[in-house]
């Protein structure tokens, strides 16, 4: 199996589309973003830090980030291909990856862009909705990806919550600081003949058809 990273603005349905890689080919999901969202529960000076900083939509310090995806990616489940997702974010962390996997003896795999126009974007960070417990992903405001119940998560009964970072004035930050940072990181994987591009402004099917294609070819 191959390892995967996916790329995408925020909102791109991204871990929807993760989530449904994960299932298909029962490898793990691994999100920096749900990694982090864990540690900001914690009570403890860097539980503290990771809180302020997702909510003002800027970036976790490199070292506390490189340490936490080194730990994730050498546990027994990755052996066997596993999707990331939020890491790199800038070409700095791209050059750390490459030494991560270097490290750990594992290759990049595939690189996998889903590009989106904004103004879908803005739509979905409104209604987006996400399980506290399995970190599953709704939209209150499209009808195929609603939960059944009001904030209730269908797959765990887990409590669906808004993230702190889905308004429009963390999105303008979060959107201009992804088309800052991916120029640099997409021109790396470009060179090293890994990345892909989907169209990701179709529905969650036909974006997952585009992305199973590459997976499998
Ligand atoms: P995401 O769920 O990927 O949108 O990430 C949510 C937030 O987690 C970001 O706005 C950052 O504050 C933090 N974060 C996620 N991935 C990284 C990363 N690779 N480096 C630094 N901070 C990150």
């Amino acid at each position: 199996m191959k390892n995967i990273m996916l790329i995408a603005p925020p909102a791109a349905g991204k871990g929807t589309q993760a989530e449904m890689i994960e299932k298909k080919y029962n490898i793990p999901h691994i999100s920096t973003g749900d990694i982090l969202r864990d540690v900001s529960k914690e009570n403890s000076e860097l539980g503290n830090y990771v809180r302020e900083t997702l909510a003002s939509g800027n970036l976790v310090k490199d070292e506390i980030t490189y340490e936490l995806v080194k730990e994730r990616l050498s546990k027994d489940d990755c052996k066997k291909g596993y999707i990331i997702d939020g890491f790199p974010r800038n070409f700095e962390q791209a050059l750390a990856y490459d030494n991560i996997l270097d490290e750990i003896g594992y290759n990049v795999g595939i690189v996998i862009v889903i590009d989106i126009d904004k103004e879908t974007l803005e739509k979905r960070i409104i209604g987006r909705r996400i399980c506290d417990n399995c970190h599953s992903v709704y939209n209150i405001n499209e009808e195929n990806h609603k939960p059944k119940e009001e904030s209730i998560c269908d797959k765990c009964g887990g409590r669906l919550y808004q993230r702190s970072d889905d308004n429009i004035e963390a999105f303008q930050n979060r959107y201009n600081t992804y088309l800052e940072k991916t120029s640099d990181i997409i021109k790396h994987y470009e060179e090293k003949n890994v990345l892909y591009h989907v169209n990701g402004n179709c529905s969650i099917y036909e974006v997952f058809d585009q992305i199973d294609k590459l997976i499998k070819n």
